[in-house]
């Protein structure tokens, strides 16, 4: 390759990282502009097709003046379809293979693969957080990256190590390009993290973050406001102890927050009782 070349290379690399597209899906690229030709050639021939009656733009009426549309319905199949499945899962590897062929959640295509949970099924304390990131991504393991680096650091300044916890997040596809998940995609994964709350048992829960603790706690509030107090997360069957604290990405960005974080942690560690 000559150094023009590997320049163009490069040049086009850096656009498809900044422009979120930064995993490879596949060994071989797909030719999305052939399927395309199939599909074309599936078509009818438009020359022997009558054509449409479009008006000009000027004739047509002008469109009415309305409020911004409203959010489309939730895909309330795929809804009804992850409950089912989560509820038929009796342990959480029958979880995992569950959430390995649930097909209802298009982050999967997307995602490298499934991003289950990390830790001690039986453990007295989960952390729950949003999304997988890129590294989760690669690895199949939550909060392996800067995050969960600063994550296992936390834990052990209260003494616990990560081995004793259980790790999970609400949506266990990566987004692609580290976007947020929409709230049709969150309300899909639901049923989801609730089971794998419901299997593991944990004493107390602790929600990182505020779509986290937005989503199973229900509060709405900012996460500088909501951190810190213990509310209740109930089961089908039980009531948890549970409190949301910062996201550690976030302390990352915001390192005077740590303090408070550090509050949270000891509560934690009290409630734990030892
Ligand atoms: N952030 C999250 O919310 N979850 C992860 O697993 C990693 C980063």
């Amino acid at each position: 390759m000559t150094p023009a070349e590997a320049k163009a290379v490069r040049d086009l690399l850096t656009y498809y990282v900044e422009a979120g597209v930064d995993t490879a899906l596949d060994e071989v690229p797909a030719n999305r502009f052939a399927d395309q030709a199939v599909a074309a050639a599936a078509l009818p021939d438009p020359e022997t097709v009558a054509a449409p009656a479009v008006r000009p733009r000027e004739l047509r009426p002008a469109a009415p003046s309305v409020a911004p549309a409203a959010p489309p319905p939730l895909p309330e199949e795929a809804i009804l379809a992850a409950r089912a499945a989560a509820k038929s899962a009796s342990s959480l590897e029958a979880l995992r293979a569950i959430m390995q062929d649930f097909e209802g959640c298009a982050l999967r295509t997307t995602a490298k693969q499934l991003v289950f949970g990390d830790g001690n099924p039986q453990a007295r304390l989960m952390f729950v957080g949003e999304a997988p990131g890129s590294e989760e991504d690669q690895t199949g393991i939550p909060f392996v990256g800067k995050s969960g680096q600063l994550l296992d650091k936390m834990l052990a300044a209260i003494g616990i190590a990560r081995a004793d916890v259980y790790i999970a997040n609400v949506v266990p596809w990566r987004p692609p390009g580290n976007r947020d998940p929409s709230i049709h995609e969150t309300q899909i994964c639901l049923p989801f993290i609730q089971r794998q709350i419901e299997l593991v048992g944990p004493q107390v829960l602790v929600c990182l973050g505020k779509p986290a603790t937005a989503t199973l706690l229900g509060v709405t509030e900012g996460i500088r406001r909501a951190r810190g107090r213990w509310l209740v997360y109930k089961t089908d069957t039980r009531e948890v102890r549970a409190m949301p604290t910062f996201h550690p990405a976030y302390l990352l960005r915001t390192p005077i927050e740590k303090r408070m974080a550090w509050r949270d942690f000891l509560a934690i560690r009290k409630a734990l009782g030892d």
